[in-house]
């Protein structure tokens, strides 16, 4: 099997001294799409950050595409250009159109020419099926479409990886229809992605693997049809318990 492109052995991370994630192994393919899914407060969000460097973490070894998550900057810059990530709340200047939001970090931290920025985001808004917002400004949209140009602006550093903490917990029922769309055409095109979400539909059509996690831990890993249909562990029974009765 070739290297994976996600590894973390043995990790830990403490807030203080409360202990966030509990001895993580977990390795991603290359093109993998994995769904982290757990309680509240399990872990999953502070997990997800860990592994582009946004949390530190204490003990235990992390690896993007080989390069080592470490105190080194230039690491930790290489492996930010690689991991895009996107959060719940999309993190916009309110200030600026829509493509400047988009350009702005291509332009002023990895000096692209301005008019290849604009090509390129202009593109991305296309694969996310908005580009005719391109100059409006973030007030002017609606969530679900704010949350799309999130994510064109994550793909503008042309990432080996997405990751997704909570994509559409912030949004009204309505559009979180078309992130997910987004979500599950990047998935098809062969994008690596790891998914913090509450969507079991999502999890259970586009996961190749479901990661489940209680008081930060990894309880139990499997394929969403074995996850969901004969879950192995008294932990992971009761969550998806709980879940069918609401
Ligand atoms: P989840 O994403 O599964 O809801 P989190 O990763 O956000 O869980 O949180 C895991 C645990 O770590 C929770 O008990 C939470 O209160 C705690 N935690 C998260 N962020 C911080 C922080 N910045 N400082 C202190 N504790 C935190």
């Amino acid at each position: 099997m070739s290297e994976p492109i996600i590894s973390v052995k043995a990790l830990e991370k403490y807030y203080g001294n409360f202990q966030a994630l509990k001895n993580i192994d977990l390795t991603i393919a290359n093109g993998e799409i994995v769904v982290i899914l757990g309680p509240s407060g399990s872990g999953k969000s502070t997990l997800i950050r860990c592994l582009n460097g946004l949390e530190e973490h204490q003990k235990g070894e992390i690896k993007v595409a080989g390069i080592p998550l470490d105190n080194h900057q230039e690491n930790l810059h290489r492996i930010r250009k690689m991991a895009g990530m996107v959060f719940q709340h999309f993190n916009l200047f309110p200030h600026l159109t829509i493509i400047e939001n988009l350009t702005l970090a291509p332009e002023i931290v990895h000096g692209v020419k301005s008019s290849k920025a604009r090509e390129l985001a202009l593109s991305l808004l296309e694969r996310v099926k908005i580009g005719e917002q391109a100059d409006k400004y973030p007030a002017q949209l609606s969530g679900g479409q704010k949350q799309r140009v999130a994510i064109a602006r994550a793909l503008c550093n042309e990432p080996k990886i997405m990751l997704f903490d909570e994509p559409t917990s912030a949004l009204d029922p309505e559009m979180v229809g078309e992130v997910l769309e987004v979500m599950k055409d990047l998935a098809k095109q062969g994008m690596t992605m790891v998914c913090v979400t509450h969507e079991m539909d999502f999890a259970r059509q586009v996961a190749n693997r479901i990661v489940f996690m209680d008081e930060g831990e990894i309880v139990e890993m499997n394929d969403p049809a074995s996850f969901f249909d004969n879950p192995k562990e008294e932990r992971t029974r009761q969550f998806l318990g709980l879940l069918r009765r609401t």
